[in-house]
């Protein structure tokens, strides 16, 4: 149930629950509320349960609660936090260190090696850069039944050349992608570190990931290889990305990106007048498209549709020879996803057809529609033990959880069915994706801890 919808009916509930015990008291629902004296206040009280009770919403299962109580009670966890805390310092350090590195899109290489060094300090001797280029890092369980990912981006959305030296302000650490996603990275570090040090074995293998490809064109490139067949074999995956503590993401949020081309002869505007012109063939496919589109969107599961770059032509007395457009899709449900792609498809098919059916000369219209960007949506059920965990896990910070959908690595696993969420990377920031992205360590330490504890919640405390 959508959480609005939730609420409003835990309140209708306690609303009635409220007109009812008034009713029996023999009282008015007001002077009920003006009542004072600790009878009547227990009697609001009681009338508020419910709302207390159900607003934590989506529920978790007590055995989960137990679980991370048990975990917090743990010394191995008790003194973890406390080295976590302890190398706050560190964690930022490293972030400033890898955010000064750069990494386009595609060109993730100098800082993979880099990480992949740092994960080999951190105690991990199993070390290595697959053929897409993430970074992972196997920490082997007591019992290796299954494998536990935690994993953080590489790549950031700035094209080479641009600099990306730290500004500290006061104790804000401005850089483009400081926080998207180097503070994660830098978290995994810590995390690596602090398990060495305080010799906490996990049942399960963890694998700790720097993966490349998550932004813009990338296209997820990094996660899509790691659940194909070539992969390591995920059971869980965490990943670190973005946001405060508190925000866990697991629904995607699924988009399919086209960039269009009608190609023709191209000619003079009045010598070769009559030939099939590629931008009338793309107007009409625009018009087509956000007609049908718009409908179709008008009800159901959100869905969204965006014409975002237009290109082609040379002059204003010539006849382009290409015509070219970045339409980009996205929806909360698969199904809406697929039938947005069949409009795209159709509308452009008559456009093409009605611009090759008015033509007076020359060749037909030809057009390509080449797709650049593919991310499947999903959702799990929030009964997923990874889930519950991600939801308990928060309890010990003060944290409600928040269930949120988006567009991050987890896509890939939610897609597929396997049990993933991804958490914030803590502090506070903004401004991400732009030049002037800051960070500041408002406890972020807190996060490095959260993600600690549900990582081992996830993989199990094993013997040392
Ligand atoms: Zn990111």
């Amino acid at each position: 149930m959508d959480n609005g919808i939730a609420h409003g009916v835990i309140y209708l509930i306690s609303f009635i629950f409220l007109i009812l015990t008034s009713q029996y008291f023999k009282t008015s629902f007001i002077n009920l509320m003006q009542m004072k004296g600790i009878f009547h206040c227990s009697l609001l009280l009681i009338a508020l349960l419910p709302t207390c009770l159900l607003a934590q919403e989506p529920p978790v299962a007590a055995a989960y609660n137990d679980q991370i109580d048990q975990l917090l009670q743990h010394p191995a966890v008790k003194q973890a936090f406390a080295l976590i805390e302890a190398q706050d310092s560190i964690t930022v350090a490293d972030n400033i260190l890898l955010t000064e590195i750069e990494a386009p899109p595609f060109k993730e290489m100098v800082r993979a090696e880099k990480f992949a060094d740092m994960l080999r300090a951190a105690g991990i001797d199993s070390v290595w850069i697959d053929s897409e280029g993430n970074v992972l890092a196997l920490r082997k369980g007591t019992e290796g039944k299954r494998t536990v990912a935690l994993d953080a981006h590489l790549d950031t959305v700035f094209p080479e050349g641009t600099d990306v030296s730290v500004q500290m302000r006061g104790d804000t650490i401005y850089a483009p992608g400081v926080g998207d996603d180097t503070r994660g990275l830098a978290m995994l570090l810590t995390i690596a570190r602090s398990m060495r040090d305080i010799r906490i074995r996990t049942k399960d293998d963890v694998l700790f990931v720097g993966s490349v490809g998550e932004e813009g064109l990338g296209d997820l490139r990094g996660v899509k290889h790691l659940f194909s067949e070539a992969g390591p074999g995920i059971d869980a995956w965490i990943s670190i990305d973005g946001g405060s503590l508190g925000r866990v993401n697991t629904k995607a949020l699924g988009s399919h990106r086209y960039r269009v081309t009608f190609h023709g002869p191209g000619g003079h505007s009045w010598g070769a007048f009559g030939l099939a012109n590629p931008h009338h063939a793309l107007g009409a496919a625009i018009h087509n498209f956000t007609k049908a589109a718009d409908s179709f969107t008008k009800s159901g599961p959100r869905t969204s549709y965006n014409v975002g770059v237009i290109s082609g032509g040379t002059s204003v007395n010539s006849i382009p020879f290409e015509s070219i457009m970045e339409v980009d899709m996205r929806s909360e449900s698969p199904a809406s996803l697929l039938k947005m792609d069949t409009i795209l498809q159709q509308a452009v098919q008559e456009a093409l057809e009605e611009q090759n059916g008015i033509r007076r000369r020359g060749p037909e219209l030809t057009v390509t529609l080449d797709r650049i960007g593919d991310r499947p949506s999903g959702e799990l059920s929030s009964e997923l033990p990874l889930i519950q965990r991600a939801m308990a896990a928060l309890q010990p910070f003060g944290e409600s959880p928040s269930l949120t959908r988006g567009s991050t690595n987890s896509n890939i696993p939610i897609s597929l069915g396997i049990p993933a969420v991804t958490i914030g990377r803590g502090g506070d920031g903004g401004n991400a994706h732009s030049l002037d992205e800051w960070y500041l360590n408002v406890e972020g330490y807190k996060a490095v801890q959260y993600a600690l504890l549900l990582l081992v919640a996830e993989a199990g405390l094993g013997q040392e």
